[in-house]
């Protein structure tokens, strides 16, 4: 991506909310309005220079759109329809779609479990004692699995939005559980040598 006629602007530091680097950037184009009859620079696009995607900061409402990606990427993740919809569950937070980010991460640890070994078609909330009770959650990790099992409480089928504060738990809960699963094992069958040689006598 090229952008024609890209000025100089005061130089910013942020994290780039498409491809995940911190950075500064001086490069974009700037808004300029009027407030209490004052000429105003009321918002800025910076250019990331690593991906070359725009970012939108709103001066007056002080938010970068989108926002700084959540969380790091996961490597080794078997399946890549899990990596697609762990990395929409991320993009959803960073435009502050948080109910949207909270059903894409219970779809995930459902779809996680049963990939691990638990029977199709229950509650999310079998499924967050399901990993619980098969190890798959670290002890550290196990003061989680109330406040998780929560947000799976959609009994009366009654539409409840969910806070950024929620979207972030689950978040990091299904990052840490993903790593621990795929990551770990990942690295443990990179670091293992492919051809062991055996002794001959
Ligand atoms: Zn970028």
């Amino acid at each position: 991506m090229n952008w024609d006629k890209a000025m100089g602007l005061p130089s910013k530091s942020y994290k780039c909310g498409h491809c995940g680097e911190s950075l500064s950037s001086a490069q974009g184009y700037l808004s300029k309005g009027s407030r209490n009859g004052q000429n105003v620079t009321d918002g800025y696009i910076y250019v990331c220079h690593s991906c070359k995607k725009p970012t939108f900061f709103d001066v007056y409402e002080g938010t970068q759109t989108p926002g700084p990606v959540i969380g790091n990427p996961v490597k080794h993740i078997p399946d890549a329809d899990v990596e697609q919809l762990f990395n929409e569950a991320k993009s959803c937070y960073s435009i502050s779609a948080y109910t949207s980010s909270v059903m894409c991460c219970r779809k995930l640890l459902m779809n996680i479990s049963v990939a691990e070994g638990a029977k199709a078609g229950k509650g999310f909330a079998d499924y967050v004692n399901y990993l619980n009770d098969n190890n798959y959650i670290p002890p550290n990790g196990k003061k989680w699995v109330d406040s998780i099992r929560k947000l799976g409480n959609e009994a009366n089928h009654k539409i409840e939005f969910r806070t950024k504060e929620e979207a972030e738990r689950i978040l990091v809960f299904t990052e840490m559980l993903l790593r621990f699963i795929y990551e770990m094992s990942g690295i443990m069958m990179e670091t293992e040598s492919p051809e062991t040689p055996t002794e001959t006598e």
